[in-house]
């Protein structure tokens, strides 16, 4: 069997290794000249637990078994990973609630987390933190790792299988009929087509004329670099707000990274462009226009809370309140904070029918294709399990 990945993030790299492991021809499409220019290579690098997902959905099922198969990769081949866990604070009473449901399901799920139940305790595991409430959740199984790392490594394996990685070729279209794909005026066929191409998955998916109710949002993460006089203040735990579980992001919390750089981030703020990492930055004035009418409408109705998402995301842009909101973070005062260079942006899809933003992946079958759409975070923790979840669910054999 031959088959075609559009997109060589992370989704396409392992589906690659998956199927490769199964002796299948497989040949990449990726339209830049590497596969960490989008979400794979500018995302937190955070392999998360699995708890923040509503249970046995594809999120919380394919994001806690991801993680046992990622942090394994990582360890088979002596890759970076720094096993710090991630301590939640609470800065609300609210929040309390929403860390005792955390708790409970982490239990349900299998999911090792400590619930603790003093500023002693949290000091214990934390020295460095700030603590405004007794209460805190200390979950181990959380790690930091490196994309750009884990990403060259399945490239070096892949092309040891022999598979062809065609850098610099954009799929212009994508037919399910004779199950095609169109570069520059050239037909390819494949036996089956994997359409893993990430913020454009769903712009592909219509060219194959899939209909659905979905239409994608796209939202600009932004982060903080911290610095500290002195590197032992710099807490040693990832430290995360306790979400609020009806918004689909997780709230400004701190990053490392494997060069040893300290962030804060990422914000959420809608944005004008799929690629708008820079203000200009490909600027495409029907994209701007189009995606300017869905914001406005959908903020202006206040549809899924939307507007008053943007309005707690937009905060998030101003030194002042990253300082503020970060306090319960750091027991020692940064010596520094300014807006690094460090941006991404994830699209996540909008459901016409229920005016909600769809908070799981989603996988549909056309024909001889497969689109995976919504490959919102935690995909890149979810990655091998969701590589293993295709090929089991298609036949992919
Ligand atoms: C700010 C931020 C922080 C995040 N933090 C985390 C985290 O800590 N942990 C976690 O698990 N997840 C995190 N995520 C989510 C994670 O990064 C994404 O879910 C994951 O990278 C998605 O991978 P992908 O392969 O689907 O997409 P991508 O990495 O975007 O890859 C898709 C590829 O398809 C290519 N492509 C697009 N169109 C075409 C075309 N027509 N022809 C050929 N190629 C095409 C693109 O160039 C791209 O390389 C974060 C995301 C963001 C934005």
């Amino acid at each position: 069997m031959k088959v075609a990945i559009i997109g060589s993030g992370i989704v396409g790299l392992t589906l690659a290794h998956t199927l490769t492991e199964k002796n299948i021809e497989v040949t990449i499409f990726e339209k830049e000249r590497d596969s960490l220019s989008h979400g794979t290579g500018r995302n937190s690098g955070v392999i998360h637990s699995g708890i923040y997902y509503q249970t046995n959905t594809l999120r919380s099922n394919l994001c806690i078994r991801g993680a046992k198969l990622m942090k394994k990769f990582i360890v088979d081949n002596n890759l970076y990973i720094n096993n710090c866990g991630k301590l939640l604070l609470p800065k609300t009473k609210n929040d309390i609630e929403t860390l005792k449901l955390l708790y409970e399901r982490s239990k349900e799920v299998g999911v090792e987390a400590q619930k603790l139940n003093s500023i002693g305790e949290i000091l214990r595991i934390e020295p460095n933190c700030n603590p405004l409430y007794n209460d805190a959740l200390f979950i181990k199984d959380t790690a930091i790792a490196d994309p750009k790392e884990v990403s060259n490594k399945l490239i070096e394996i892949l092309k040891k299988r022999n598979v062809i990685i065609n850098y610099g070729y954009k799929v212009d279209e994508i037919s399910s009929e004779n199950t095609s794909i169109t570069i520059k005026g050239n037909i390819n066929k494949f036996d089956f087509i994997i359409n893993s191409a990430g913020l454009h998955a769903d712009h592909l998916a219509k060219k194959a004329n899939l209909e659905t109710d979905y239409t994608s949002l796209p939202f600009k993460g932004k982060y903080w670099k911290i610095n500290f006089s002195d590197k032992n203040e710099i807490p040693n735990r990832l430290i995360y707000p306790v979400p609020n579980l009806d918004y689909p992001f997780l709230g400004i919390h701190t990053v490392y990274d494997k060069a040893g750089n300290f962030y804060l981030g990422p914000s959420n703020t809608p944005v004008f462009g799929r690629e708008a990492y820079k203000p200009f930055y490909k600027f495409n004035l029907l994209e701007f226009l189009n995606l300017s009418y869905k914001f406005i409408l959908k903020i202006f109705f206040n549809e899924n809370n939307l507007r008053n998402l943007a309005i707690s995301e937009f905060k998030n842009l101003f030194l002042f309140n990253v300082r503020k909101s970060s306090n319960v973070y750091f027991k020692h005062n940064p010596s520094n904070i300014e807006l690094s260079s460090k941006v991404g942006i994830r699209s996540q899809i909008f459901d016409k029918k229920s005016k909600k933003l769809f908070n799981d992946f989603v996988v549909i079958k056309q024909n001889n294709i497969i689109h995976i759409l919504n490959a919102i975070s935690p995909a890149w923790t979810s990655s091998f399990a969701m590589a293993d979840f295709i090929c089991e669910k298609y036949n992919l054999k």
